[in-house]
Parts: structure tokens; sequence; C-alpha cells
């Protein structure tokens, strides 16, 4: 748990990235970024336990209860990379451009605390973002083998879409500065 991965990975005189440090405010807010790095993925981090619960999405999320995106857990990032933009430079982890694709508040469902449906390898997840909204499902692949997958699904709600849906397009293109 905590933020030692995040550090081990990381020198902090060489990238623009926040220091690992614990914030327990555990506010219920989420960001997704548009990470691209040698390969274009979008991460999903969730407040929760002191730090952000992280995962790389390759496809990005979609609005369509139809797609299961793969989302990929990685190592817990500080609170402080919620609002994290900009270019990580060359030779660093995860070296690349990143950008604020959307952020807002969630919480969980049927059951008050998230700490206990990320242990359970099931997050049922009300999103309130601009781009994210309503109902998902967040559930951990079961095979040892996939111990760090999961499943990102919308679920049919108002909110959800039966058309073809693709990040990308609400992507701004946009440099980071
Ligand atoms: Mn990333």
């Amino acid at each position: 748990m905590a933020l030692q991965d995040y550090i081990k990975k990381r020198q902090f005189n060489k990238t623009p990235e926040p220091k690992g440090e614990l914030d327990n405010n555990n506010a219920y807010r989420f960001v997704i970024q548009r990470h691209q790095a040698s390969h274009l993925h979008y991460d999903l981090r969730l407040e929760m336990e002191g730090v952000l619960k992280s995962w790389a999405v390759p496809k990005g999320p979609s609005m369509n209860p139809s797609d299961k995106r793969l989302a990929i857990m990685t190592e817990d990032h500080p609170v402080k990379y919620l609002t994290f933009h900009g270019v990580i430079p060359k030779g660093n982890y995860g070296a690349g451009v990143m950008d604020i694709w959307d952020e807002g508040t969630y919480q969980v469902l049927e059951d008050e605390d998230p700490v206990k449906q990320l242990k359970n390898g099931d997050l049922k997840i009300e999103f309130y973002g601009k781009k994210i909204k309503g109902a998902f499902a967040l559930v951990k692949m079961k095979r040892d083998i996939e111990k760090n997958q999961w499943l990102l699904i919308k679920k049919k709600d108002p909110f959800s879409t039966d058309l073809h849906y693709d990040a990308e397009i609400f992507a701004s293109k946009k440099k980071s500065s």
C-alpha cells in the first residue's frame, strides 16, 4: 500500500510530477488523464485511503455499456496528481504528455466504503464528471494470471449511450503547457 512504488519509479529532480505524499482528506475525487506515453492510454484515478488508486485504461473509458474496457491496476499515486498535467521528460518513467481528460467526484453504490469494494474486486461507482457520468462497474478479473486486470464497464442509465464511443473524440489535442 501507500506510495513506495510511486516514489521508487521516479526521480523528483527530473520530473515535474508531484512528490509522493499521503493526503487523508479522502474527498472522493477522481481524475482521468490522457497519457500519451510510449503507448497512448488513459489513467483513471480514484481518491481513497490517502492516495489515488490508479488504473491504466488502454482504450479509454466508454459510455456505451456494451464496451468492457480493460483497466490495468497500477501503482498508487499521490492525491496531488488529481491536478497534474504537463510533460514528463524523456528518460523518466511514463515519459510523454499528460492531459486531464475528465475530473470530478464519485460515490460508491450499495456500500459506503470504497476500500471494502476495492478489496472485493468489485467497485460499483457513480461518477460526477463532465464527460464520465452515472453508474459504472470496475471489476477485477478472476484468473490468477490476470491479477492486475480489471474491467471498466458503463451501466445502462440515463447517461449511457448505444452509439459508438471513442474517448479520443472528446480529447483536446492541444499541447499541454
Ligand atoms: Mn499512465
